[in-house]
């Protein structure tokens, strides 16, 4: 018999929200695939579909072109809440 593994049901929060393109700017869609240090959260966690996955890889990708967000986190930086410029 499998056993039911931990994690919470997979769900994907951009098809949920009915996103077609993720724009780099938006970074309240971004913020859904970002770790509290702006890395970029793996399928398996975030349980997004590989499609929504690769947008935002790429979305992702261009924001920190663009200097929207950082490449690099410093510690001291971290303790402050990251998406405080977003709302
Ligand atoms: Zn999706």
């Amino acid at each position: 018999m499998a056993e039911r593994r931990k994690f919470k049901k997979r769900y994907c929060k951009y098809c949920e929200m009915k996103v077609d393109y993720i724009d780099y700017k938006d970074l309240n869609l971004l913020k859904f695939s970002l770790s509290e240090r702006f890395k970029i959260m793996p399928r398996r966690l975030t349980g997004n579909c590989k499609r929504h996955q690769e947008l935002v890889t790429v979305a992702i990708k261009r924001a920190r072109q663009t200097a929207l967000i950082p490449y690099i986190v410093d510690r001291k930086n971290v303790v402050e809440n990251p998406f405080e410029f977003v709302k």
